[in-house]
């Protein structure tokens, strides 16, 4: 060994951004030439420079991986723990909602399943639980059960519901919404079940119900499938029962100038009413 890699002869210091661009390191693409000018008046070592450098590379790169994921997730916007309003639901302590943010659960497979009635807040804390989850690092799915029930079934027919569903085994949670909406008659409803069954015990899921388990074979073929769903998924599972007054009415009801003025009962409050009785039947 004659020349040391280390001790080029020539750097061609005008090749830097070609390279970097190269190496895919766009951070330090964007910020070297202001570190360098810190280090050469602090008369940095060497070391120190390139750490620097470095320590930027790998803090951005996670920001970025973060930011692709929440795209990937397609949660909502704005349905976070910090436009949560905690006080509309006095069963649910804070500490309670925050330990599952934190996703301790989503290590074992575990799931989360929240019942309610319609308005209560089940879609806005299971993905603000979502937005918490990708912020510390993981990959979640958010989806309506209808249109992941489509396209799984749409995969079957180009029989690649195989693929379709390791594709999905890249994240640690899908949060799957409005199941009681998925009606069996809507063509076969057992694509759901065979997510249900994958997923057991390896990889999370998190649901939102306004109908309580009772009412789930509507949802799956028949009744010993909803029995075999409704066991895997309740095996390990936080259940959020989440049967307040609607959110929405009640923030209107807030904002009309008296109770007064509002007319007594509205087709709206009926049908939620109906809905309630239903669930509580
Ligand atoms: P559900 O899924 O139970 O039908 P949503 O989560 O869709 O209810 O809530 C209905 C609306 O009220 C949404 O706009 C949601 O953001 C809002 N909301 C519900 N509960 C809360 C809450 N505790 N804090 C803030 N907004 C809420
Ligand atoms: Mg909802």
């Amino acid at each position: 060994m004659t020349d040391h890699p280390a001790k080029p002869r020539a750097v061609d210091v005008h090749a830097l951004p070609a390279m970097l661009t190269a190496l895919r390191l766009p951070s330090i693409h964007r910020h070297w030439p202001a570190l360098a000018e810190c280090a050469d008046k602090e008369g940095w070592p060497a070391a120190r420079f390139l750490a620097a450098l470095a320590e930027l590379e790998l803090a951005e790169r996670e920001t970025r991986r973060i930011r692709r994921h929440l795209i990937e997730s397609q949660l909502p916007g704005g349905k976070t723990l910090a436009t949560f309003d905690f006080k509309a639901l006095p069963g649910l302590p804070r500490a309670r909602v925050e330990a599952l943010a934190a996703g301790d659960w989503i290590e074992t497979g575990a799931n989360l399943i929240a019942i309610g009635n319609s308005g209560a807040g089940k879609t806005h804390l299971l993905c603000a639980i979502g937005h918490a989850l990708v912020e510390a690092g993981r990959r979640v799915l958010y989806t309506r059960t209808t249109d992941l029930v489509q396209k799984l079934q749409a995969a079957r027919r180009d029989l690649a519901l195989e693929a379709a569903l390791a594709k999905l085994d890249r994240f640690d949670l899908i949060i799957l919404d409005d199941i009681s909406y998925a009606r069996k008659d809507q063509a076969e409803t057992s694509v759901l079940f065979e997510i249900i069954a994958r997923r057991y015990e390896t990889r999370s899921l998190a649901i939102a119900a306004n109908q309580p388990f009772s009412a789930w074979d509507r949802v799956f073929p028949d009744q010993a499938v909803t029995v075999a769903a409704i066991d895997r998924l309740v095996h390990h599972a936080t259940i959020l029962e989440m049967n307040v007054e609607s959110y929405r009415r009640r923030a209107a009801a807030d904002r009309a100038p008296t109770k007064a003025d509002a007319p007594a009962t509205t087709t709206a409050d009926k049908q939620a009413d109906n809905i309630k009785e239903e669930i509580t039947a």
